[in-house]
């Protein structure tokens, strides 16, 4: 009855693409690093970018909440799960966004789904990059709305649709600050303009630039000075927070409406308190902790120096997320495994999570790797290039 699948499943293998599950796990006193099977291997694929997933403060929040919350919330927040763990997160979201209100979500894949649902429906348009995140995308199809799709950061090709969709009833521009498989950042400038001339809600996905730009993480948008431009922030705690969930800043009147409307918040049981208290312990810290930004920063810049003088083309920019694009399919397997012969763990990533011909790895980079890990790593990623002829000897 199944068969299909086992067919469809021999097709993917056989042009490299189908993905399976390997174990790791962490290791004690090393945050940079993650056992596979037996093997320690230096982690160049994790999103822990402050290197806070296994800091004390926060681990020991979460269990005390633990003990006096119970294992789990028990309903949705709009039932009896919205503990007081929340609201004091939420303040403290607000506060730190300098924005009316904040709302958290379970992960920013609901925030995304939802929020867009929310926002947008039939006889509505929203404008999106290319390369924005795939719970963008699935929000769209969802939301029932037109999907203008931009080619990657080309703001000309975002007017041409604006125009084209203008007596639409609502219109939302969406943008990743960094693409996540990129490492790239949007003309945000340009984007604030766009929406102003053209009356159009602007949301902005912070997943991979929280906790790393601005004077306090707020993001990318607070460190250019175009936050009030913005009206939907949304932004994760997976990534530099070092835990789980989302959240999404803005006015009053937007979180009401996201209260009333946003589906994965009212139809889903709430995170579990416990959690909730270890995230308002890592905003703390991401706000308070200056040098693990600073200490991220150089890291990227370094790493990209390194590969670029090793002769990859690795872009400008400081975000921590440093592709290597090798074109097909098993060469970046091969890639990714001669890696891990080597010690280190930096996975493949394929179609369709990026475009067809452009499979790469994607390196991403903690606040915990030293400079001399670094180094020895891109001298391995440099001989690994030449070996699968990327590299040019
Ligand atoms: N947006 C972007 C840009 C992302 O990269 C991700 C995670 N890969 C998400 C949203 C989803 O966030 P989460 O992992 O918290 O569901």
């Amino acid at each position: 009855m199944m068969n299909w699948m086992e067919k469809e499943l021999a097709a993917l293998a056989e042009q490299a693409l189908e993905r399976s599950l390997t174990s790791s796990a962490p290791v004690p006193g090393r945050p940079g690093y993650v056992m596979r099977g037996e093997r320690m291997l230096l982690n160049l694929s994790s999103n822990d970018y402050l290197g806070l997933v296994g800091h004390p403060v926060i681990i020991e929040a979460m269990r005390e909440a633990l003990l006096i919350e119970g294992a789990g919330s028990g309903a949705s927040r709009l039932v009896t799960g919205n503990r007081l763990p929340y609201r004091h997160l939420e303040e403290a979201l607000a506060a730190w966004q300098k924005s009316e209100a904040a709302l958290v979500f379970a992960n920013g894949y609901a925030a995304n789904v939802g929020v867009i649902q929310a926002l947008a429906g039939r006889g509505d348009v929203v404008f999106s990059d290319q390369l924005n995140h795939a719970s963008i995308v699935d929000g769209i199809t969802l939301s029932r709305a037109e999907h203008a799709r931009y080619r990657h950061n080309d703001m000309e090709h975002l007017r041409l649709l604006l125009n084209k969709h203008r007596d639409k009833r609502r219109k939302l521009i969406i943008t990743d600050t960094i693409f996540s498989m990129d490492g790239d950042c949007a003309p945000l400038h340009e984007l604030a303009a766009l929406k102003q001339e053209y009356g159009a809600m602007l949301m902005v996905d912070e997943a991979h630039s929280g906790g790393i730009y601005g004077p306090r993480g707020e993001g990318l948008c607070h460190k250019l000075g175009l936050s009030d431009e913005v009206d939907v922030h949304m932004g994760t705690f997976s990534k530099s927070f070092g835990v789980y969930g989302a959240y999404v800043s803005g006015s009053h009147t937007l979180i009401r409406w996201l209260i009333n409307k946003a589906r994965p918040l009212i139809y889903s049981t709430a995170l579990p308190p416990s959690l909730v208290s270890g995230i308002s312990q890592a905003l703390a810290l991401v706000q308070a902790d200056q040098w693990r930004r600073e200490r991220l920063i150089a890291a990227s810049r370094l790493f990209r120096s390194l590969l670029g003088k090793a002769g990859f083309e690795v872009g400008s920019g400081d975000s921590p997320i440093v592709p290597v694009i090798v074109g097909d399919n098993d060469t970046a397997l091969r890639f990714s495994s001669a890696l891990a012969e080597e010690g280190i763990a930096a996975v493949a990533i394929r179609p369709p999570t990026v475009p067809e011909g452009t499979a790469r790895i994607r390196f991403s980079l903690s606040a915990v790797h030293t400079d001399e890990e670094l180094s020895d790593a891109a001298a391995s990623i440099r001989t690994i290039g030449v070996k699968l002829g990327v590299l040019k000897s």
